[in-house]
């Protein structure tokens, strides 16, 4: 059995300074964005925007300098974050390659991969998906039936992902395909591959890698997930990420990533706010007591985040923590619009006419559902937290 602790962090005197840094950069980079466009978050999506973050060092901040990062403390990465994320900076495009990708290449890539794939992350010019579920295979996805075969000098990739984030804007998948020979083998015999989907120049790889991508439109039609589907897509042997076959544990670090960061409390923040600037011009008690509760929350899930950037920091694997903090995170989140809904009494709505609070919680109340999908289910996480506590 594991215990699990959230020990009281406070952050260093360095990453108050870059607060200030941070503060400075989107005020010059990110104000005259509307607040519904800040309420999409972490899956706002600006190229350019990330092209600027890379210029200020805020991308890789705290991978090797060999690699184009910065050697930053993991604290000043979380700063950075939180920063970008209460602003409702347009980061998307290269959260992935920020957050899991790279560290992934870092811990299991080759020198040759690192050196390609790592330096254009960390100026903005190289965006990643994650090629990980299947129609058949979310939850359970040692089940994934999508499969790599060897050939002469490489792979033949034949299958198909789904929900994949991004595809039709990034350069790179860093996909798991099934590479054992036995189907039944379940976590063993799962490889992780990097597959170019554009060169770094934009141009598009996917026609002649034999690779579809295809829009799967959200409840709020927008284009975020796609369909890819291969077809006998080549891939070389030098694009094998660590060892053949030892993809499972290798995507289970890797979601570890996926899970701990700010990320996973603030997917709402920009509707708390909107509710702060209703009450400063209409106060009532009810509304005071409702946004102190949502802030006393608030504080607690980053106190506990911030502990698992403490771990993070000292190379510890907070694997169980950043489970806890992703699901109370989740709850957090999605609790939000239903409260703002209670205390103002205004409908969510998008359009010309409607105010911004209406059109933050419209896209909220849409949105939000799938926030306790994303990165893992409730059921899933809380199945991991009962495991690693020993009651399952
Ligand atoms: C916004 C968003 C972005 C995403 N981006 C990506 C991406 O970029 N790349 C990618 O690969 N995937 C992505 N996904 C997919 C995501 O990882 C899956 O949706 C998730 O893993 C769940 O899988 P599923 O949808 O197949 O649901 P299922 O696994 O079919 O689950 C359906 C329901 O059954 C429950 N359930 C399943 N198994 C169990 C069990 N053993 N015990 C109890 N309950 C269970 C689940 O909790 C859920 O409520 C994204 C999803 C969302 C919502």
């Amino acid at each position: 059995m594991q215990t699990f602790s959230f020990d009281p962090v406070t952050l260093p005197p360095a990453a108050a300074e870059l607060r200030r840094e941070v503060r400075d950069f989107l005020a010059e980079h990110n104000a005259r964005r509307s607040p519904l466009d800040r309420a999409q978050s972490w899956s706002g999506s600006d190229p350019e925007f990330s092209r600027k973050m890379g210029e200020a060092g805020f991308i890789g901040m705290v991978w090797p300098k060999k690699y184009g990062g910065h050697e930053r403390s993991s604290f000043e990465r979380y700063v950075m974050l939180e920063e970008m994320l209460v602003a409702g900076a347009p980061v998307g495009a290269h959260w992935v390659a920020d957050r899991q990708s790279g560290p992934l290449l870092l811990r299991f890539g080759t020198e040759e991969q690192r050196q390609k794939y790592l330096p254009p992350v960390t100026r903005g010019e190289m965006f990643y998906c994650i090629g990980m579920s299947e129609p058949d295979s979310g939850s359970d996805l040692a089940s994934v039936r999508s499969k790599a075969v060897k050939v002469d000098g490489g792979f033949l990739i034949t299958g198909r992902k789904i929900w994949t984030s991004g595809a039709h804007t990034a350069h790179v998948m860093i996909g798991l395909f099934r590479t054992g020979s036995n189907p039944d083998g379940r976590q063993e015999g799962l490889t992780q591959f990097l597959i170019d989907l554009r060169a770094p120049d934009g141009t598009d790889l996917k026609a002649r890698n034999n690779i579809q991508v295809r829009p799967i439109r959200s409840l709020l039609g927008e284009h975020h997930f796609n369909e890819v589907t291969f077809d006998e897509a080549f891939v070389p042997d030098s694009q094998v990420v660590g060892k053949v076959d030892n993809g499972w544990s290798q995507v289970m670090s890797e979601l570890a990533f996926e899970r701990s960061g700010p990320e996973r409390y603030l997917s709402s923040i920009q509707l708390v706010l909107e509710m702060i600037r209703e009450l400063s011009s209409n106060p009532t008690p009810q509304g005071h007591a409702a946004v102190g509760r949502l802030i006393a929350h608030l504080s607690t899930l980053r106190q506990m985040s911030v502990s698992v950037a403490a771990k993070l920091n000292a190379g510890l694997d907070p694997a169980l923590e950043g489970s806890i903090v992703k699901d109370l995170g989740a709850v957090f989140e999605q609790e939000i619009p239903a409260i703002a809904q209670a205390i103002f009494n205004v409908e969510p709505r998008i359009g010309k006419h409607a105010s911004d609070l209406e059109q933050v919680m419209g896209f909220l109340v849409q949105n939000s559902v799938s926030y306790s999908m994303r990165g893992g289910t409730r059921e899933i996480l809380r199945g991991i937290i009962a495991r690693g506590l020993g009651l399952r």
